[in-house]
This record gives C-alpha cells, sequence and structure tokens, in this order.
C-alpha cells in the first residue's frame, strides 16, 4: 500500500450530520481498507502530470536522462496532459504476471481483461504492469482494470472516454498485426528499435494479400474493411505521427500518442520571423519548448528521429493549411518536404481537426468467426452460457443490439457486484448501465417513486 496508495473515500456523512457550531463542516478522507481517518498522500496515477512541482521531479526517470535540456526554471516550465489507460498489449506483461491465469488477451479483439471468477488476489498483475495500470480492489480482493468498454466495443459503440473526450482527441480502430511476430519485435537488442520493430508486426489492410491471408484464418470480411478505414491504422502507420507510449517496456503497447507541437509561433514571430512559415517552423521544431529530446524518452525510448518527422508533419500541415485559408496558392513542396503530396496532407488534416464521429470511431460489431461477418451476426466470447457476457436469465449482455425484452436485474458482467462484491451491504445492488437496453426501471437504477416507498 506504501508502494501503491491506500484507497480511501469522503465521510460524506459528516457534511450532513455534523453538529451545528461555527465551523463549516468537512468531509475527511476514511481508509476505504478499515475505515479509519487516514491522511491522503497519493493515488492512482498521483503526479502523473509532474504537478508535484521540483521535488517529484528529482524522482523522474524521464527527466534524469534529459536533464541538460529540460531546465527546472519558472520560464522554461511546460505543462501537458497524457491521458492514459491501460495500453491493451501486443504483449502485456499483466498476462504473463499472472499466476492464476486470470488475465487473459481476447483472441477476437486484443482487448486484455482479468477474469474476476479466476483472479485470486496475488497482485503480480499490479507490479508486474510497468503503465500501472491495474488497480487492486481491496473489498472484492481481486484486480481490477480498464476493459476498453468491451459491451460497448462488441456493439460498435466507442468506449466512454474517447465519446465523452471534450476535445475529441481519442480516435479508435482495428489494426491487423501478425502475432507470430511479436516475440521476436519485442525482443530487439536496441530500445530505439522497438519503435519500428512494432511498425513491422502491423500489416497492410490495403494489401490484397494480407486481405486473403487475414480472411482464410478467419478475420470476419467487416473487419478488414474496418481496418483499411482505421484511423488509427492511418496515423500510426499512413501518416507516421502518433507514436507508442514508452516501448522500452517491451509490452507492444496500443494506446498510441500523437506528439504535441508546443507553441513556436509566437516564440518565431518574436524573434521577428514569420511564425507559419515552413522553412521557419522546421527549424525551430529543435528548440521547441517541450524539447524533442523529452518527448522521444516518452515516445521511442529516446530516439528523436520519429518524434521530429512526427512534428515536422504537423508543422508542415499547420503551413500548408494557412496559405489554404489566406487563399494563396498551393505550395505542392511543403508537403513534398516532408514526404507526402498535398492530397495526403489534406486528408491528415481532415482527419485530425475535421473528422466526424463516424471517422474518429470506426469499430466494427462483435466478431463472429462462425458467421465470416459481423454486424448482426454479433457474438461474444463472454457469452458462453454461465460466461461472464451473459444476463442471469441466460440472455447476451449485448444490449445495443438485442430485441426490447423486460427490465434486467442488477447484473455485472464480471461478477465483481453482489454478494462479495464490492456493494456495501445495506445499500441497494448497482446497476450496470452498459447493461440496461433502456427499457423499464430496473431495480436499483432510479430512486423508488413515491407509491413505491409505501
Ligand atoms: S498496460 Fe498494463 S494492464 Fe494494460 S495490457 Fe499492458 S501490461 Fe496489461
Amino acid at each position: 500500500m506504501d508502494d501503491y496508495y491506500e484507497p480511501w473515500t469522503y465521510d460524506y456523512e459528516n457534511l450532513t450530520a455534523a453538529p451545528l457550531g461555527d465551523d463549516v463542516p468537512t468531509a475527511p478522507p476514511r481508509s476505504l481498507v478499515d475505515g479509519r481517518p487516514t491522511a491522503v498522500t497519493g493515488g492512482p496515477n498521483w503526479d502523473d502530470d509532474l504537478g508535484g512541482g521540483p521535488a517529484h521531479l528529482a524522482g523522474d526517470p524521464v527527466l534524469r536522462k534529459v536533464s541538460d535540456d529540460v531546465r527546472l526554471e519558472y520560464e522554461n516550465a511546460f505543462m501537458f496532459y497524457l491521458p492514459r489507460i491501460c495500453e491493451h498489449c501486443l504483449n502485456p506483461s499483466c498476462v504473463a504476471a499472472c499466476p492464476s491465469g486470470a488475465i487473459y488477451k481476447r483472441i477476437e479483439d486484443g482487448i486484455v481483461l482479468v477474469d474476476q471468477d479466476r483472479c485470486r488476489g496475488w497482485r503480480m498483475c499490479v507490479s508486474g504492469c510497468p503503465y500501472k495500470k491495474i488497480y487492486f480492489n481491496h473489498r472484492t480482493g481481486k484486480a481490477e482494470k480498464c476493459t476498453f468498454c468491451y459491451p460497448r466495443i462488441e456493439a460498435g459503440e466507442p468506449t466512454v472516454c474517447s465519446e465523452t473526450c471534450v476535445g475529441r482527441l481519442r480516435y479508435l480502430g482495428v489494426i491487423l498485426y501478425d502475432p507470430d511476430l511479436v516475440g521476436e519485435a519485442a525482443s530487439v537488442e536496441d530500445d530505439r528499435d522497438l519503435y519500428r520493430a512494432q511498425l513491422g508486426c502491423f500489416l497492410d489492410p490495403d494489401d490484397p494479400d494480407v486481405a486473403a491471408a487475414a480472411e482464410a484464418s478467419g478475420v470476419p470480411h467487416d473487419w478488414i474493411t474496418a481496418a483499411r478505414r482505421s484511423p488509427v491504422h492511418a496515423l500510426i502507420n499512413r501518416y507516421r505521427v502518433a507514436l507508442p507510449l514508452h516501448p522500452e517496456y517491451r509490452t507492444m503497447p496500443m494506446v498510441w500518442y500523437i506528439p504535441p507541437l508546443s507553441p513556436i509561433v509566437d516564440a518565431l514571430a518574436g524573434t521577428g520571423n514569420d511564425g507559419e512559415d515552413a522553412g521557419n517552423l522546421f527549424g525551430a521544431i529543435d528548440s521547441l519548448r517541450i524539447p524533442v529530446s523529452y518527448l522521444a524518452e516518452l515516445f521511442t525510448a529516446g530516439d528523436p528521429e520519429p518524434v521530429r518527422d512526427s512534428l515536422r508533419r504537423l508543422a508542415a500541415m499547420r503551413a500548408h493549411m494557412r496559405r489554404a485559408n489566406l487563399g494563396e496558392p498551393e505550395d505542392p513542396g511543403i508537403a513534398r518536404s516532408v514526404g507526402m503530396d498535398t492530397a495526403e496532407m489534406q486528408r491528415m488534416y481532415r482527419l485530425l481537426a475535421l473528422a466526424k464521429y463516424e471517422e474518429r470511431y470506426v469499430i466494427p460489431t462483435a466478431y463472429s468467426a462462425a458467421s465470416g461477418t459481423g454486424g448482426d451476426g454479433c457474438g461474444c466470447s463472454l457469452d458462453t452460457p454461465g460466461g461472464p457476457g451473459m444476463m442471469p436469465d441466460g440472455s447476451s449482455a449485448d444490449a445495443f443490439h438485442a430485441p426490447p425484452k423486460p427490465p434486467p436485474q442488477a447484473a455485472e458482467p464480471v461478477h465483481a457486484a453482489g454478494p462479495g462484491g464490492d456493494d456495501p451491504p445495506g445499500r441497494p445492488r448497482r446497476v450496470n448501465l452498459l447493461n440496461w437496453n433502456g427499457h423499464g426501471r430496473p431495480d436499483g437504477l432510479f430512486p423508488p417513486r413515491p407509491q413505491e416507498e409505501t
């Protein structure tokens, strides 16, 4: 708990039950382990954004490597958020670390899940995940992690974090890869080769041989067409602007990031240069406020070239679009200087700046190898009789495609809630909204109506 924090809640009841007095009542923290008052000193992803100041910066292994480039001076400070979820790695160390075989990577879509029934609470996965994306539930005694909202994904819906992201930063799509290449790619000697090694595992869905081999091995046709339209495939493989997070962990992470182009236009303008000119922008990339060397430690195990290439493409797109917006003649040299043509640059701009919902999330519905199609042939590997994807009445938990049916009983797709689960005794059972098909009033979802209370 010292390493991974003690879970806590707040004594909210004190806000309403405190005796009348001069002081405003507070909701003091209480340990979720033993209920006693506690002092909150750390939590999941505490200081992820290095908001803790120099005391914490000293412990940052990335900063230690690039201390010459990042000076801890107020006027040189920078900050950016790096929202992190489970990477649903191709080579997940949490799976390898679990002595109970409770963690598994689904063969149909690559989502990494913890089987709550098999988990014995060893917690090897907690220390085994270098991204710190497994959390231990002290009440249930089970490990928990991001489920990639799998019931939504099976129904062709994006994850909740993607759909609700105000900045529209998240993209979801299919990547075809060759699993036989993963072990070798994860074992390359030099950390700096890992980014390119992982790229080498990905397959081109537009290649007819790849498509034929995929179909022959049972990948549904609509998954292959979705892979062709995948925004993630485009950002990683076609435009090469997205990069993996900490590839040196060798888990082959699958949530990739576009490095930030920190504000350089004003900085350039301040020196009397045209801050939007492509040549000036390219030249300024090595003097960005967020140093390339720092970004390289985050995304390419210290190799600055892929980061520089990504930033140059973003800068070129900016210069290209500026000319278009000002009605100036197109300069194909800008796109050419970063290995693209103007049509490609326009498409990348569209994807990054204008893409609508259906272009940002290209998700085929549940994998159905038996039917050879997705779509209405939805099938979920967890929907086997008695499986965690089943409702108590034996029907599938896929609420989105299921025909209208009576309101479901409160049910969890994993057996976390209920007796022995994490519902406090005396409180109504939680209702899993993902299992609610929008019809009726499942028990516990709404406060009782006055006539129901009597
Ligand atoms: S990020 Fe961690 S929890 Fe997620 S799949 Fe990779 S090793 Fe497992």
